[in-house]
């Protein structure tokens, strides 16, 4: 099963990665531990995405779709992988199919949690987290006893700048532009699975899996 991940921040994308590798036994591949992987290991390609990051330069497309390359070459997909993080645009979308092509292999699916703004917005605005011992609370969702206070330490809560209004609102619509283009691409090609992520996660989860098999 070669899948792709896509979905806003704060749709608990992570948490159905987790859950998909296991249930399919395949890796979940995510940009963020690619790039450390090929760095780690001083491949090809991680030599050079090391060399434009230690001189404080964004790493190339070109260079970031040879990690995935490299990286989806690797044995442990030779069964299938779960993509999250790649791809954020259509040229990387394309190279990802020239990428599978090489590999004798196409895309089965790619799966977009999708929730509604509203949601996201209450979600990721509400979280607090005590200045003391770093525990987590939503005001909604898992509140304090006290407003404020957290219930282990009676430290005071706060709210982290990047999930303040403007800085969630800022960083839903650069996903929301940053996505269309490819949620349309995807669905021209048949692959789209749109699975809505504003129910409970385990809900998701069997209505993803539900997709993936149908
Ligand atoms: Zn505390």
């Amino acid at each position: 099963m070669n899948i792709i991940l896509m979905g806003p921040p704060g749709a608990g994308k992570g948490t159905q990665a987790g859950m998909l590798a296991r249930r399919f036994s395949i890796p979940h591949v995510s940009t963020g531990d690619m790039f450390r992987k090929a760095i780690k290991q001083g491949t090809e390609m991680g030599l050079k995405a090391k060399a434009f990051m230690d001189a404080g330069q964004l790493v190339t497309d070109e260079v970031t779709i040879g990690i995935v390359a490299e990286r989806l070459g690797a044995d442990d997909c030779a069964e299938g992988f779960l993509l999250d993080g790649f791809p954020r645009t259509i040229l990387q979308a394309e190279a990802l199919g020239g990428i599978m092509a090489n590999l004798g292999r196409k895309l089965d699916a790619v799966v977009n949690i999708d929730v509604p703004n509203e949601a996201l917005f209450g979600r990721m605005t509400g979280r607090r987290i005590c200045r003391q011992c770093g525990a987590t609370y939503h005001i909604a969702f898992n509140p304090p006893a006290q407003a404020g206070e957290c219930d282990r330490c009676q430290g005071e809560l706060y709210q982290r700048s990047d999930d303040t209004e403007a800085t969630v609102s800022n960083r839903l619509q650069v996903y929301a532009r940053q996505t269309e283009p490819l949620v349309t691409y995807y669905r021209e090609q048949g692959l789209l699975k749109t699975i809505d992520g504003s129910q409970e996660l385990n809900r998701v989860f069997a209505d993803i899996c539900q997709g993936l098999e149908s």
